[in-house]
């Protein structure tokens, strides 16, 4: 079974790039370009240079005792917390920002629900001298408010999307406009494994440094390469796929994706996509995602802003219907339980994205001789006045 993406950009059954007709020059410009140019040798050196002194890499991979003594197994956190701007979306819009000057282009646009995809974008048009413009829900501009606010510092332009739920997806389909009516000198910076080929493949090639690291630190730290197991959450599934990348092809290694039930998969507040979803197409790409009947985006629920999306990455899609990945729905109280016992025991505040891969441990049934390896996707900072809030018994919820 290939679970890399084929020459006609698909997964088995997901990913293509259904786009309307005036974004085909764009993707196929891309499309013909990506490789050659993020496999040559100079890109290569610039990557790896700006990841190790501007982001911080490698991060480590730390064997949590804690952890580990209370699951009665070898819990082992990648470090993608520890990064600049906190989480593992900068492995991503370093490379594409890379890429897009070696494209030519001079402007770059972006969408954003969190915001945190946004900031990781702010930051990099900010190191690169680039003009920035992010478009963001109304909705989420005012829930999110600190992210904005960070954006406009870095010299970021933040634009709402008026339209519709004045969401994510609103978002999405302004900064496609704007990329339309721009197509000679602008840049898309997509921040997951989803939308047209060649943007999954893209996306989880920049990622993949994740696993690349954990490989040759497990073989450092404990003589064996290969984990037994490996736990990441999963929004569109961009922190899962560099996490998982280098072992898709080890069988021997479990590879499990947390996904958010919200309130849980049966109440109508739910982003637990694989339990709920059904193929279809999302973002410009085929992939399974949550629909009404007649085929209607649901919207999505998730305490925490970085799970709150309605499908997955078409390498997720394939993961699952294929078996080669194991995917889970972990409830909003059972991620704030889990973020609450890591921050207690290991001093270690995770993301609430984050924390759904920790709760999974509480229904992992590992060996005592056994690695785990969990994607510490990013920190909790941001999250602190929710958990506060679930602290003191109010209501979880945004
Ligand atoms: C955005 C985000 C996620 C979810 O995005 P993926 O593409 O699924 O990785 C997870 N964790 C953190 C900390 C995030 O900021």
């Amino acid at each position: 079974m290939q679970y890399t993406v084929d020459k006609n950009g698909y997964y088995g059954q997901f990913g293509g790039a259904y786009v309307p007709e005036m974004l085909f020059p764009n993707v196929e410009e891309l499309e013909t370009q990506y490789l050659a140019i993020c496999q040559s040798a100079e890109f290569q050196a610039e990557f790896a240079a700006l990841l190790r002194d501007y982001v911080g890499r490698p991060t480590p991979l730390y064997l949590a005792r804690r952890l580990s003594e209370r699951y009665r197994t070898q819990v082992y956190l990648k470090r993608e917390d520890l990064n600049h701007t906190g989480a593992h979306k900068i492995n991503n819009t370093i490379g594409q920002i890379l890429l897009a000057k070696r494209l030519g282009k001079r402007r770059i646009i972006a969408e954003t629900g969190a915001g945190q995809h946004g900031v990781a974008t702010a930051t990099v048009c900010a190191l690169m001298g680039l003009p920035c413009v992010v478009y963001m829900g109304e909705v989420d501009m005012a829930r999110q408010r600190p992210n904005v606010e960070r954006m406009r510092m870095l010299g970021a332009e933040v634009r709402p999307a008026t339209s519709g739920s004045r969401t994510l997806k609103d978002a999405t389909n302004e900064a496609i406009r704007d990329w339309i009516n721009h197509p000679d000198d602008t840049h898309y910076i997509i921040g997951s494994v989803v939308g047209p080929h060649p943007y999954p493949d893209m996306v989880a090639r920049f990622q993949s440094v994740i696993s690349q690291e954990v490989r040759q630190q497990l073989a450092a730290q404990t003589g064996r390469e290969l984990p037994d197991y490996v736990l990441a959450c999963v929004g569109g599934g961009s922190n899962a796929a560099g996490a998982f990348y280098h072992f898709l092809d080890e069988p021997g290694v479990q590879l499990i994706g947390l996904e958010a039930a919200g309130q849980g998969v049966d109440t109508g507040h739910s982003a637990a996509t694989t339990v709920l979803g059904r193929p279809g197409i999302l973002h410009g790409s085929k992939s399974l995602l949550m629909q009404t009947p007649d085929g209607q985006v649901v919207e999505p629920y998730s305490i925490s802003a970085g799970l709150d999306y309605p499908g997955i990455g078409p390498l997720h899609a394939h993961l699952f219907t294929s078996g080669r990945a194991l995917f889970c729905p972990i409830t909003d109280e059972e991620a704030m339980q889990a973020g609450l016992l890591c921050s207690r025991l290991e001093g270690i505040i995770p993301a609430i994205e984050t924390a759904h891969a920790f709760a999974y441990l509480e229904k992992l049934n590992a060996q005592p001789h056994e690695t785990v390896v969990i994607c510490c996707s990013g920190r909790g900072d941001k999250d602190l006045q929710t958990y506060i809030n679930w602290l003191d018994g109010q209501p979880v919820g945004h």
